[in-house]
């Protein structure tokens, strides 16, 4: 017999062709079949050797040749003798560190699923290596390798596939393979017996809470809130909700849902598998832990019309804290997380939590199921389940920190209130093998990347999580109660705050225009002339000498073009028209070309260094390369600062643009600048106070001045007095429900001379997606007249 098998030439690992050809079956016998995604891992490849096909995948191909473990690559192989085989894979971390899910699955069952900062099996060459030895039938098998990537630190981090190995170990007998694949059979049903009847004890448990059947000692009440253990099965309830957790010997993970306003259950999980959190560390030893199968213990309470329920695993390492409340006439629960390194010489980077496994679409197959996202300002796209890639997002860049699961008209609820806007990913991962979302918000510890050891993490505030019922708007009235608290929203609305200026408020039109030579600066007279419009923003995108168009020689914008008195002049002459110049600065960019650059030091004192211990740079916007710069640095905040007062009060401009520095956020591992190493709030602390001090700057000068950021970011609205969206369209302006009338957003196509967009300007419709804009418009003018909204009508 002679399997027919594909030849995956140097064109497959481009992605270009295939090329079929046949190899004799004997060859199996002799060598293991490697899969070499990447030639740079295969010095000698060997364009005869035996193949087996690579028949789907959408792991994507990085630079062309690298193969990301995010996504599903499968292998059919044909086997030609019986008998068992080492079946496993080795992969490898491009730069920094790893943090997948690489599962493998044969023939449809999942066979190992290891995270790529699990120990290894083997090491070579900062490869890691999994294997095991199944048993195969002659005939074709499937074999499946699905990453999943988490990122917990920017956006890199990816594990890469570096080879995927089939090797006969010992030949059997076709009766001998299917002896072993009958016992391995009745291992499987065992284990599915055992699941059934985890799952009969799960359901009768329920009904008990239900019923409210639970023996007295064995429980508290409060008003209409319930906190007890019932079966050795912890759980909250109200009139709105229940909420049911594996039982202390088993992990203590969430296990069910069932939201009483609907009827409807919302999460399914086996015992097994119930999660709460995870956690990695650095040091020596086991560098992952997850609840799931650790023993713990569980206390229950409940007064003041609140149930609490508190978790403590002490494990070797790590001693993990939680502690879920439940008030009443609240479906959603609110909880935190403690966690404290143990052992000598171990330190936290990441703490996960909360992980929810198993959560059940709202529609049928998810095929009307969306996800919020707070990206820019909000956004919605269908289910993962429906794609088979994860939804995930990082905070700072997402504008906000909440995300549902929305679809029939009802929710599923995940934020973190956290005032001091630490770093935290969200992220929604399809288990499409069971037709279910895993959720989690993964936290990298502040100070992380020191050389001392972080030693304990604490949630900044409730992570939150539960059903409501409607749409989009009604989780943005949910997060809103909360956010308008927050530190940030302290300064009030716009229509009571002395420090945000009125002319802003009442800004009629907003364009964009170059003020670089004398004739573009009669655009901005014309229109508005033309229009007759009243008070107008010019965002001077070209004041400055380089060869680019706006930002090429950051930060050494000066003298201005039109030189020192011309660009005075204009600005005068445009003010005493109404016309407000605000021109562009970025905050992020040192042109690397300047002669500041080498003489200050830029690099070395305030350059952002990443882990690997490169500053990067970038060719976008000049023909130099611009270094990035790290925000918590005095060489960069008085750079900026005195740039931004040399504005104000020689030129007379209204204020400033800062561009990048909202969202382009990266950790800086540079251990002089005297700031904490990576995770936490070290960027949006740093970029916060970096705002705080040009905003001070600015005011002593001009009490009126105004400071606009990139991107919508909530953290910053105290501080910036509007912020650019980055574009117009959005099917959930989720942003401006949550935070109207405390901050002002513009809009439209970054850096162009056509009209921006002001405020709500979707309530107008819009050429090019008008129904949806109408649509949106419709509904927020009837929450308005229905009372939902607090306008800022003082304005
Ligand atoms: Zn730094």
């Amino acid at each position: 017999m002679a399997a027919k098998q594909i030849h995956a030439g140097l064109g497959l690992l481009l992605g270009l062709h295939l090329t079929l050809f046949a190899v004799p079956a004997e060859a199996l016998t002799i060598s293991p079949l490697i899969h070499y995604p990447d030639p740079e891992y295969n010095p000698n490849p060997d364009p005869e050797a035996p193949w087996f096909t690579v028949t789907a995948g959408n792991a994507s191909v990085f630079h062309g040749y690298r193969t990301v473990l995010s996504g599903a690559l499968t292998y059919n192989h044909e086997t030609a003798v019986p008998g068992v085989y080492k079946i496993g894979f080795r992969w490898f971390q491009l730069e920094g560190r790893a943090d997948s899910d690489i599962a493998l699955y044969i023939d449809g069952a999942l066979r190992v699923k290891v995270n790529s900062q699990d120990a290894p099996q083997g090491k070579n060459k900062d490869q890691a290596w999994h294997y095991a030895e199944y048993v195969l039938s002659a005939g074709a098998h499937e074999m499946k390798l699905v990453g999943t990537h988490h990122p917990t630190s920017g956006s890199g981090y990816n594990a890469y596939l570096h080879t995927f190995e089939i090797e006969l170990v010992k030949e059997l007998s076709p009766l001998q393979v299917q002896a072993e694949l009958d016992a391995a059979g009745k291992e499987v049903k065992a284990r599915l017996d055992a699941a059934r009847s985890a799952r009969i004890a799960v359901d009768n448990a329920m009904a008990k809470v239900s019923r409210k059947s639970v023996p007295a000692a064995m429980r508290e009440i409060s008003q209409d809130v319930e906190a007890g253990i019932v079966n050795g099965f912890p759980y909250l309830r109200n009139k709105q909700v229940v909420y049911l957790w594996a039982r202390g010997k088993n992990g203590g993970g969430l296990l069910r849902i069932r939201d009483l306003i609907s009827g409807k259950a919302l999460l399914a999980v086996d015992e097994a598998e119930a999660a709460s959190w995870k956690v990695d560390l650095k040091g020596e030893g086991q560098l992952s832990y997850e609840n799931a199968g650790e023993p713990l213990k569980v206390k229950f309470d409940a007064s003041a019309g609140e149930g609490k329920l508190s978790f403590t695993w002490a494990l070797r390492d790590v001693r993990v804290e939680v502690e879920t409340r439940l008030r009443s006439a609240e479906s959603l629960a609110r909880s935190r997380i403690t966690v404290r390194a143990e052992s000598e010489g171990t330190g936290l980077k990441t703490v996960v939590f909360p992980v929810v496994k198993g959560i059940l679409p709202f529609t049928e197959g998810a095929k009307g199921d969306e996800i919020l996202q707070s990206s820019s300002i909000g956004k919605m796209t269908g289910s993962p389940l429906i794609s088979g890639m994860a939804s995930q997002v990082a905070y700072p860049g997402a504008s906000m920190q909440f995300t549902t699961l929305m679809g029939d008209g009802r929710g599923f609820y995940f934020a973190e209130e956290d005032g001091q806007a630490n770093r935290k990913h969200f992220a929604w991962t399809p288990d499409t093998e069971r037709g279910t979302l895993t959720f989690s918000i993964s936290h990298p510890v502040l100070n992380w990347g020191a050389k001392e050891l972080v030693r304990e993490y604490g949630s900044p505030g409730d992570v939150v999580m539960g059903p409501f019922q409607g749409d989009w708007f009604d989780a943005a009235r949910i997060y809103r109660e909360w956010a308008l608290t927050a530190p940030w929203s302290r300064k009030g609305p716009i229509s009571e705050r002395e420090d945000f200026p009125r002319w802003l408020a009442r800004l009629g039109y907003w364009m964009n225009a170059p003020l670089k030579h004398e004739t573009e600066v009669d655009l901005p007279f014309m229109t508005q002339d033309f229009f007759d419009l009243p008070d107008t923003i010019c965002k001077d995108f070209g004041f400055s000498m380089g060869a680019y168009p706006h930002h090429d020689l950051n930060p050494e914008y000066l003298p201005p073009r039109l030189g020192s008195e011309g660009f005075a002049r204009v600005v005068k002459k445009l003010r005493a028209k109404g016309i407000r110049v605000v021109p562009y600065v970025n905050g992020y960019l040192w042109n690397q070309g300047t002669e500041s650059y080498r003489v200050e030091d830029a690099e070395r004192r305030a350059g952002l260094l990443m882990e690997s211990g490169i500053v990067p740079n970038t060719w976008v916007g000049s023909p130099d390369l611009s270094a990035a710069m790290c925000p918590a640095t005095d060489l960069w905040r008085k750079k900026l600062g005195d740039l931004t007062k040399e504005l104000v009060g020689k030129y007379g401009v209204s204020g400033v643009y800062i561009d990048y520095l909202s969202n382009h956020n990266a950790d800086c591992f540079n251990k002089e600048h005297g700031h904490a190493i990576a995770g936490g709030n070290y960027w949006s602390r740093s970029v916060h106070s970096l705002y705080e001090h040009i905003r001070r700057g600015c005011k002593e000068l001009d009490p009126e001045a105004m400071l606009s950021g990139e991107m919508a970011a909530e953290w910053c609205i105290d501080v910036l007095d509007t912020t650019h969206s980055g574009g117009v369209s959005s099917n959930a302006p989720v942003y401006f429900a949550v935070y109207h009338g405390y901050t002002q957003v513009f809009g439209g196509i970054e850096n162009c001379t056509t009209p921006q967009t002001l405020g709500r300007w979707w309530l107008m419709g819009s050429p090019e997606r008008g129904e949806q804009c109408d649509a949106l418009a419709r509904r927020w003018r009837g929450r308005r007249d229905g009372g939902l909204l607090q306008e800022s009508a003082a304005l």
